[in-house]
């Protein structure tokens, strides 16, 4: 633990062990976030009519993957009373991870693992998606999230079951109820705008990914059993966001808080503007966040739905591959979203919830915490881990291992490494690389390489160290080791 001494007595505390390096961009990046509550204080004056507890930060928790971020660090979490801070979410609104059991044993699935990458290759880039969503369903989706889909879908359509809507809304982030979805009318109609023509089920670049994994060592046996981790067998874990859709979201705030800002009053340095609620109902902050919660909402919702349709395709895979999986959820973690309590706020940036056995009353959480899943990378292992709900990380964990290099500096990494990496797990990608007709195009394979490069084991930190300060600390404790066996990276 580390605490970062601030005049204002705001308390600051950094969860990471001696082996987890801290940037100074990000502490700096920290003290700029601090001043927020200087800004807190001169708009509440210039606020008339402010209702509830004045506005004030009340804790700001570090979790150990804590990197500089654009304007506020990615690892961060959050507690405000009486204000919101959006750019205390991050621009992918409600990116997170999905796991889900699927009942089948590892050595079912290795066999077919050739078969497996061309039919994943299919489904994910060459049209085999096939989830039309009409407008009526769009509408729903970004509305009332899954169960709203369900509603306006009926039970089978495309492979959606009462179960996936319920088992989702269990987990961390239900749904997020929203009027209207006036800021996505485009993507509503099916006119494109937001992302990808109201098509459903995309990766998104970079970190984002679906894997294949297999449960490889279980540290806390009853927890595991209890939530379908037994040894060998397979799982599917998927990264993504909002896509367009969170970005626009964030566009809407900022374009909110700058028409409404109160003349004279100079904007912050650190840029970071927050919303006060409870003012006037017609005054223009008050329509503008009302306008954000909207949007913030639908693109919350939209994820939920994308990261669901990825299990789905996962799950389409293996069924034709290698037998129907009994596919279950295990959790859907959100790491960039706010939750409200009454007047107070937590924002988790980069962070994913790790609530102990009180958060998660009722449920099969109930008796173990809340499931916190801690990717590693696709050639290394990943974790999952059950909550404890320390109050000093705000009930938050790391939402990854972290960069151990910045993009773009990871490019020069040994071919070798990249070869042998290659030889030992599948990586299913837009392009392939097997196709005779790519592999003589040897600009676009030397490029397609130094993209994996970019992503390849070596590129992210030693998740050893990263889960050990989250048991050290109380945060977390291990449940299970998870091995990847094929990654989809969009
Ligand atoms: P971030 O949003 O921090 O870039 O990504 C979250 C975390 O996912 C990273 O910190 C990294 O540890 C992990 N990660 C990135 N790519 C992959 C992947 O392809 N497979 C797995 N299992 N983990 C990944
Ligand atoms: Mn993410
Ligand atoms: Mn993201």
């Amino acid at each position: 633990w580390l605490r970062l001494p601030h005049r204002r007595n705001i308390p600051v505390e950094l969860c990471a062990g001696p082996d987890v390096p801290l940037e100074p961009g990000a502490v700096d990046e920290v003290l700029a976030l601090l001043d927020t509550a200087d800004t807190l204080d001169r708009l509440a004056e210039a606020t008339p009519g402010l209702t509830g507890p004045p506005p004030r930060i009340t804790r700001i928790a570090l979790t150990p993957d804590f990197h500089k971020g654009a304007g506020v660090p990615i690892g961060t979490v959050v507690q405000t009373e009486g204000a919101l801070l959006p750019q205390a979410v991050g621009n992918d609104v409600n990116c997170g991870m999905r796991l889900e059991t699927t009942g089948l044993p590892v050595d079912r699935v290795r066999p077919r693992l050739a078969a497996l990458e061309r039919r994943l290759r299919h489904l994910f880039f060459e049209g085999g998606r096939r989830i039309a969503l009409r407008p009526a369903q769009r509408e729903a989706l970004l509305r009332e999230g899954l169960p709203g889909l369900l509603h306006t879908a009926g039970a089978d359509w495309a492979g959606l079951r009462p179960e996936d809507a319920a088992d989702t809304g269990r987990a961390h982030a239900a749904a997020f109820p929203a009027s209207g979805a006036d800021a996505f009318a485009d993507w509503v109609r099916g006119s494109g705008g937001a992302g990808h023509d109201g098509i459903i089920g995309g990766v998104g670049g970079g970190n984002h990914f679906a894997e294949l994994q297999y449960v490889s060592a279980v540290h806390d046996a009853r927890a595991a059993y209890a939530w379908g981790l037994t040894p060998g067998t397979v799982v599917t874990m998927v990264h993504s966001g909002s896509l367009a859709l969170g970005h626009q979201a964030g566009a809407t705030a900022l374009d909110g808080l700058r028409s409404s800002w109160p003349a004279g009053l100079p904007r912050p340095r650190n840029k970071i503007l927050p919303f006060l609620p409870g003012a006037d109902p017609d005054a223009p902050a008050s329509r503008a966040l009302r306008r954000y919660l909207d949007a913030f909402g639908n693109a919350a919702n939209f994820a939920l739905g994308n990261r669901f349709f990825l299990s789905l395709m996962m799950r389409r895979g293996l069924a034709a591959e290698c037998g129907d999986p009994a596919a279950r959820v295990v959790y859907d973690a959100p790491h960039n979203l706010f939750w409200q309590d009454g007047a107070r706020t937590v924002h988790r940036k980069g962070a994913t919830p790790a609530g102990g056995y009180a958060a998660t009353a009722g449920g099969p959480y109930a008796m173990w915490g809340e499931p916190v899943i801690v990717p590693g990378s696709m050639g290394a292992a990943s974790f999952v881990l059950r909550g404890l709900g320390n109050a000093r990380t705000l009930a938050s964990a790391c939402h990854g291992a972290g960069r151990r290099v910045p993009r773009g500096a990871t490019a020069r990494a040994g071919d070798a490494e990249l070869d042998a990496f290659l030889r030992e797990f599948r990586v299913v990608t837009p392009l392939d690389p097997g196709d005779p007709a790519v592999a003589r195009r040897r600009d676009v394979i030397a490029a397609w390489r130094r993209d994996l490069k970019q992503e390849a084991p070596w590129a992210y930190k030693d998740i050893g160290p990263v889960v050990s300060s989250l048991r050290a600390a109380e945060v977390a404790e291990p449940v299970a080791e998870l091995r990847p066996l094929l990654t989809v990276k969009g």
